[in-house]
């Protein structure tokens, strides 16, 4: 390709909303980075993780050449040494045999291939994704009340809503962009009311006019018992559901037991809250419901989705402006991954694959010697398949599974277990990527070129702006050779994405032609000019910008469902409740963020929130060590002692991996306990036991080289000129100055020491040719440092100030930074708010620029204030 020099349009590499991006490339393989003010999904915003996509550029740690048992090789070995494990597997033990698990961060065509290849050449359902970890749940309730994987609305509909109510949602963190449209709106329109619905109080909560704070896995309960309000408060739309609904009978049987007080205890909310949920329901027409995470990754997470979607149907609120139940997916393009069928359940374009007509269709249109009809391994299953040695070939790509599933140890032993694993990944650095036999260069955001859709719908170029680096090739590529060399050199001849755009396009529209909602047929035939030229489109192409304005759904009888569904029984705690997600500035296991110093300084080590009447009676506190514990393992974390979550449950972030800390990784907690109609794990439900951790010394350190401390705990994380690393030990080391130089990989180092080692504590600065490369804080319990400061000041400091641990003079430690963009930091926010500086977001902007960036901070910056905010209300000013 030519190398771009101006700016390119392209798309963000991370979540669900698909913001347009603006990258200008240096030259020099890195780009400047501006949001699209042209696309219409984040009109020139961008959050922290977009904003900072630049500095994740660069080769370091890059995976440049494929790689045999550890050795470099070329492609063509390589590829042929796939191909013939592949087919010596199907030969041997049938198609069932071999297996690929996708992710949400392939491009459409790369996804379009791998699906074609398992289910129409080799002739097996084999292939799943990390998108079962996301957003299963939905697609099994849309699939159940639709007929079809439809989302009915718009982004613009949660602007146009009068209640938006989030469920299960932290969209300030998780969906940035969507959040900060949200708020401008209720901003501009005071009149809109927000309801977050959360067993944890989240940064979404600040514009929000009531939270419910519910007790895990209790939607179902709220919503049977809204959706039987609707029908005795006389808000049902009787003639919407006789012309265009089934199932209300018996949705309706199940609902009505819900009364008040029984949802109120089953939820574990107060009465007044539904109280004033209901008022705001029954009295508003335009009410959008988004659901993310916290409904799917649920055992009940497909009957959560209908819960909500019953009481949308049964009101008649659907397909209409301002209104509808809307799924926000996680991944950049889990929509797309939908739309190509790269589901163990699904077939291509929404078709399905127990429908024989829908079969034979995809046959047909690919010239397919068969067409998997029986669905495949979902994800969870999959990984035991290998386990168990039913599986002799798995191709895992754009995914670190050993990181993320639950069971995770137990994901790590069936890649152990399985005779062959290719791993295709853009860095060997990776749980996963550890345990394949080969591992394919894979091209990453910037260099890759395809198409991704959003949450609404919107198909959008992820376009190249580097040249491929080494011998990186995209995805489809190493998946069509695959293809050819199973014997199949036509059905895989593509020579470009546009190529494999057109036939995925052209396949839709034979989909639609046998009544499916998936229907990009218009661009089968677009040029290569025109494609590389696309618009952001949203599909269907042409039509309204609504699905189901015409009541008509994609069942047989055109005729949605109401599904009748019950809560799980609520089971007595035997333990805590483990609940996991993700925090504002990291993504996935941080294989990308991880390498933006911008990205570390807002949260740069794993930690569990642990309400205090749970953290007082094992005796923890703030800033102490916790050992989480469940199923004989253990992850230790940092303890933030918070009322933002219910007693009894702990929230940790899912970010973290054995690259990243040396027991950070939560998901090997978790039971792999899925839910039953979508296969999708329930991430957010782990039973755990928590205990103070006590180790004999704590540690803080900064290094110019990536530390690798021989220590029982440490944490790392990228910062401008170098690295921090959290740290802790169980006992001292019989030699600290050997550990210390061995640590920070400085053998040569001279060490200057200061403090008084006779009471356990320890301050050292390594230095080579006059220069510090690291410095070691060491003591008896948890180092109290300016570690913004230090970050700030290393390499630009001597040794002395270094080791003072915090500014000289009268310069104030900024604290913790809030603000990545502009470097701000929470003391000096505090200081703006304790000395009258600011007293809102916007005074806190204008004062110290905070939250002027790129937006992400200022729900945060709301938090800070509500206590004065409180202050100001209880005085009257
Ligand atoms: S909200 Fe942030 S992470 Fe999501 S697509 Fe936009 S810029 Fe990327």
């Amino acid at each position: 390709m030519s190398v771009a020099t101006a700016a390119v349009r392209t798309t963000c590499a991370y979540c669900g909303v698909g913001c347009g991006i603006l990258a200008t490339p240096d030259g020099a393989g890195g780009a400047r980075i501006e949001g699209d003010p042209d696309h219409p999904a984040n009109s020139g915003r961008l959050c922290s993780k977009g904003a900072a996509l630049g500095e994740t550029l660069g080769l370091e740690d890059r995976l440049l050449a494929p790689r045999i048992a550890g050795r470099q090789a070329g492609w063509d070995e390589a590829l042929d040494l796939i191909a013939a494990r592949f087919r010596a597997a199907i030969d041997a033990d049938g198609p069932d045999s071999v297996a690929i698990y996708g992710s949400g961060q392939l491009l459409t065509e790369d996804y379009y291939v791998a699906n074609k290849l398992m289910k129409g050449f080799i002739g097996s359902a084999n292939i799943d994704t990390n998108s079962r970890l996301c957003m299963a749940s939905t697609v099994a309730g849309h699939r159940r009340a639709f007929g079809s994987d439809t989302v009915p609305g718009t982004y613009e509909d949660i602007e146009l809503a009068d209640l938006v109510i989030l469920v299960g949602s932290n969209l300030a963190w998780c969906h940035p962009v969507l959040h900060q449209r949200l708020a401008a709106a209720r901003e501009a329109r005071p009149s809109m009311r927000v309801v977050v619905v959360d067993p944890r109080r989240t940064a979404t909560c600040e514009i929000a006019d009531l939270h419910l704070k519910l007790r895990g896995d209790a939607d179902v309960a709220l919503f049977n018992w809204l959706l039987a309000e609707t029908e005795s408060r006389g808000v049902l739309d009787a003639a919407w559901l006789a012309a265009h609904v089934d199932g209300f009978p018996a949705a309706m049987a199940a609902a009505r037991p819900w009364d008040r007080d029984r949802t109120a205890a089953a939820c574990d909310v107060d009465a007044a809250d539904l109280d004033m949920l209901l008022r705001l329901w029954l009295g508003t027409e335009r009410v959008v419901t988004v659901f993310s995470q916290g409904v799917n990754q649920s055992a009940s997470g497909t009957d959560k989705v209908n819960a909500i979607i019953n009481c949308h149907l049964a009101a008649g609120r659907i397909g209409r402006p301002g209104m509808g139940p809307f799924s926000v997916t996680g991944q950049p393009n889990a929509m797309g991954g939908r739309e190509v069928g790269g589901l163990a359940n699904m077939l291509a374009a929404h078709l399905e694959l127990e429908n024989p007509a829908h079969r034979a269709a995809v046959r047909d249109f690919w010239r397919a010697p068969r067409v998997a009809d029986r669905p495949g391994l979902k994800a969870v299953d999959m990984f035991r398949a290998a386990a168990s040695g039913r599986i002799k070939a798995l191709w895992i790509l754009a995914t670190n599974p050993v990181a993320t599933m639950p069971e995770a140890d137990a994901v790590a032993a069936a890649l152990e277990a399985c005779p062959f694993v290719v791993v295709s990944d853009v860095t060997a650095r990776t749980d996963t990527a550890a345990r394949a036999h080969v591992l394919l260069p894979a091209a990453g955001w910037g260099e890759k070129s395809g198409t991704v859709t959003n949450s609404e719908r919107r198909i959008s170029r992820q376009r190249a702006f580097l040249p491929l680096p080494g011998e990186v090739r995209p995805d489809w590529q190493a998946l069509a050779e695959v293809g050819k060399r199973l014997g199949w050199p036509e059905a895989f001849a593509w020579t470009s994405p546009a190529d494999i755009f057109r036939e995925h396009a052209a396949l839709s529209a034979r989909a639609a032609a046998l009544g499916r909602d998936f229907d990009i047929g218009g661009l089968a035939n677009l040029g290569d000019a025109a494609y590389e030229a696309m618009e952001p489109v949203q599909w269907p192409l042409g039509g309204p910008e609504r699905f189901f304005t015409d009541g008509r759904f994609f069942t047989p009888d055109r005729r949605a469902r109401m599904i009748p569904v019950d809560p799980p029984a609520a089971a007595p705690p035997d333990g805590l409740r483990l609940n996991t997600g993700r925090i504002r500035d990291q993504w996935h296991t941080m294989t990308r963020t991880g390498r933006a110093p911008r990205l570390t300084q807002h949260i740069a080590e794993p930690f569990a929130e642990i309400h205090p009447a749970d953290a007082e009676p094992r005796g923890i506190g703030p800033a102490d060590l916790v050992v989480l514990s469940a199923r004989g393992r253990r992850a230790v974390l940092r303890a933030l002692v918070t009322d933002r979550v219910a007693p009894g449950s702990i929230f940790a972030p899912m970010h973290w991996s054995r690259e990243t800390a040396s027991a950070g990784g939560v998901a090997a907690l978790l039971a792999a306990t899925a839910d039953p109609h979508s296969g999708q794990p329930a991430l957010k439900a782990g039973t755990i036991e928590v205990a103070r951790y006590a180790p004999a010394w704590h540690g803080f350190a900064i290094s110019r080289r990536r530390p690798a401390p021989e220590a029982a705990y440490w944490a790392r994380a990228r910062i401008a000129r170098g690295w921090r690393v959290e740290l802790a030990g169980e006992a001292e080391p019989d030699d600290w100055d050997a550990w210390t130089r061995a640590a920070f990989a400085a053998p040569e180092a001279e060490l200057v020491a200061w403090g008084d080692p006779g009471r356990g504590r320890r301050r050292v600065a390594l230095i080579e040719h006059g220069a510090v490369v690291a410095a070691l804080f060491v003591g008896p319990e948890p180092v109290e440092l300016s570690r913004a400061h230090l970050v700030a000041a290393f390499g630009e400091a001597d040794a002395a100030a270094l080791l003072a641990g915090r500014p000289g003079g009268r310069v104030r430690d900024c604290g913790r930074i809030v603000c990545a963009c502009f470097d701000v930091g929470l003391e000096t926010i505090v200081d703006a708010v304790a000395t009258g500086r600011a007293s809102t977001v916007a005074e806190i902007g204008a004062a110290l620029r905070a939250g002027t960036g790129c937006g992400s901070c200022r729900p945060e910056l709301a938090t800070l204030l509500a206590p004065e905010a409180r202050r100001r209300r209880a005085s009257g000013r």
